[in-house]
């Protein structure tokens, strides 16, 4: 506990009173003017800005991150109640197209500072070894430039930090955790059963919530709210767990910042800062260095509205690279009832889960797999669940008043990246004016395969367990790609320190450089990659940014 707070020291600065927000930190936050050339300017405060923000601060970095959302305080803007908790979501208007496409909303990004991570339901594992590299392998996906070897002590310090809870793990690279595993409730109990009838092995955990007090943050109280944004502060995101220490080092947050466009010196090709919106007003921030982490599809529709003279066709798109090999996990969900109650809302969603489908089986004829983990729908999402199956009316109000019975699993596929999964911009505009995101998503028969299997597998471990009706609902989750890292600028958008090829002081931290995204949940790989582009930063600039 000691190493971690050396290094990141957020725990211990929020109020030990009840409350949740150290609201004197942010008040006394340093502010930097638009003029001041800062060392670094991030556009987004979610997982992987914040993360680069916080290291930055540490090492010195006069430093500043812009996020379109508001400074959540968890006492005054969250509520434990599902259907107060939509201003959580990025809302604003996307357009969707392919032959399969991704819903957009509650199911894939956050707006604010914390990002995502805020509604997240806190499941973090790791990405496997084969991972990084699916085409030597497997012949499908792609090779990323740097291996897991190299993510592996990021991987390793993150989990200190946020921190994480469960069993050794002994899927991929095997490893441990810094917290016992947590507690399990009726749905978690339902699927250790029935995976253990089977023969499939079910781990419990790993999750960035507090079993037990962790500096000033208190123990997960086990009432299930996490995905509207556990007020209780127990569950990890950037807003607890990263941005208190970025704050007492130096670093700017600024809220209520819409970035419109990053700007390049037509002469030099190197950024200069960014255009943002604040209060309705046009204002420009200087910067040495410009690091974009704004979420993989408002990542590549910033890079494409920020075409210039120089850059046509979108900043750092010379090789039409920006917004392609965006990937969606197939999340099929699947639910049995049971004649004894099973109330899975009484534990955090994230609870148990199975990586034994992971990697590739010769046997099959899929490539990759998919992992098992339970979620636990509330009675909102639930009636979604029973609805998608046609019952209505007075047949989904039986379903609604059986709810305590059910029991859910969802699985996580890896879809495999495509060059036409992608983001352009559209006609549309939003209401800044700005063009907004076309975000186009097919799957390849690999991808159905895939949904299929884990269907299959789920619907077994529930009726082993007991279960006497099973019932399913095609889903997805995660997006990540859209402006990949990879080996050269005709395969990719940033290199493995996650620097543009096109512009040499831009960086991209978020979720969008992933090149694959197998079939764990990516918030932790997020984390762990910017806090490794940050190390490579400092190191770089040896002893100061230039
Ligand atoms: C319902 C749900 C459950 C999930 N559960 C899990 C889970 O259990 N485990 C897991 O690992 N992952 C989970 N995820 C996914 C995970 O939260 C995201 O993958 C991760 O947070 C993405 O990180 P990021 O840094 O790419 O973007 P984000 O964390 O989304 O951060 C992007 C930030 O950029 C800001 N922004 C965007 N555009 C601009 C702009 N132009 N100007 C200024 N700011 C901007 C946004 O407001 C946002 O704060 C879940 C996601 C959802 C929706
Ligand atoms: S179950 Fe635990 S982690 Fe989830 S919202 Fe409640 S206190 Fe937070």
């Amino acid at each position: 506990m000691a190493g971690v707070r050396s290094r990141n020291e957020s725990a211990w600065l929020l109020p030990d009173d009840g409350r949740r927000t150290n609201h004197r930190l942010r008040r006394d936050m340093r502010r930097f003017a638009d003029d001041d050339e800062l060392d670094l300017v991030v556009v987004g405060c979610g997982a992987g800005g914040s993360v680069l923000l916080q290291r930055l601060a540490r090492a010195g970095w006069r430093v500043a991150a812009l996020d379109a959302g508001p400074f959540w305080d968890p006492d005054a803007d969250w509520v434990s109640d599902e259907a107060g908790s939509h201003h959580l979501y990025w809302t604003e208007p996307r357009v969707i197209a392919g032959t399969d496409p991704v819903p957009m909303g509650s199911n894939n990004s956050g707006r604010g500072v914390g990002g995502s991570m805020i509604h997240y339901a806190g499941y973090t594992p790791r990405f496997h070894p084969s991972d990084f590299m699916t085409c030597r392998l497997d012949g499908v996906g792609a090779d990323w430039p740097i291996g897991y070897g190299e993510l592996r002590p990021y991987y390793e310090q993150i989990e200190q930090e946020l921190p994480v809870a469960g069993e050794r793990w002994p899927w991929g690279h095997a490893h441990g955790y810094p917290y016992r595993p947590h507690p399990v409730g009726g749905n978690g109990e339902v699927f250790l059963r029935g995976a253990r009838k089977l023969g499939i092995t079910a781990k419990v955990g790993p999750v960035a919530i507090a079993n037990g007090r962790f500096g000033n943050r208190p123990h997960c109280i086990y009432r299930g709210f996490c995905l509207q944004g556990c007020k209780v502060n127990a569950k990890a995101s950037p807003l607890i767990t990263h941005i208190p220490d970025a704050l007492a080092r130096g670093a700017e947050v600024r809220p209520d910042a819409m970035v419109t466009g990053v700007a390049v010196d037509e002469r030099t090709g190197r950024a200069t800062g960014v255009h943002y919106l604040s209060r309705g007003k046009e204002r420009f921030q200087r910067a040495a260095i410009v690091a974009v982490a704004g979420y993989s599809i408002e990542t590549p529709r910033l890079l494409l509205n920020s075409a210039c003279t120089r850059f046509p066709d979108g900043l750092c798109n010379d090789f039409d690279q920006v917004g392609r090999y965006l990937m969606v996990q197939g999340a099929p969900q699947t639910a049995g009832r049971f004649d004894a109650e099973v109330r899975m809302y009484k534990a955090p969603p994230p609870e148990v889960s199975s990586e034994d489908f992971y990697e590739t089986d010769p046997a099959k004829d899929y490539k990759r797999g998919f992992a098992i983990q339970n979620v636990s729908p509330l009675p909102i999402t639930w009636a979604e669940h029973v609805a998608a199956q046609g019952h209505w009316g007075a047949t989904l109000r039986e379903y609604m008043s059986d709810y305590v019975h059910w029991a859910c699993l969802g699985g996580l596929c890896e879809f495999l990246p495509q060059p036409g999964n992608r983001v352009t911009l559209a006609e549309e505009k939003d209401r800044h004016g700005l063009p907004v995101a076309r975000f186009a998503y097919s799957q390849c028969d690999n991808d159905r395969a895939l949904m299929r299997a884990a269907q299959s597998v789920m619907e077994d471990i529930l009726r082993a367990a007991g279960a006497d009706e099973v019932i399913t609902i095609q889903r997805y989750a995660h997006l990540v790609g859209g402006a990949r890292m990879a080996a050269d600028e005709r395969r990719g958008v940033v290199d493995g320190r996650c620097r543009s090829f096109a512009v040499p002081n831009l960086y991209i931290t978020d979720g969008s450089v992933l090149p694959t995204q197998g079939s764990a949940n990516p918030a932790l790989t997020i984390m762990a990659v910017a806090a490794r582009a940050a190390d490579q930063l400092i190191g770089a600039a040896r002893g100061g940014p230039n």
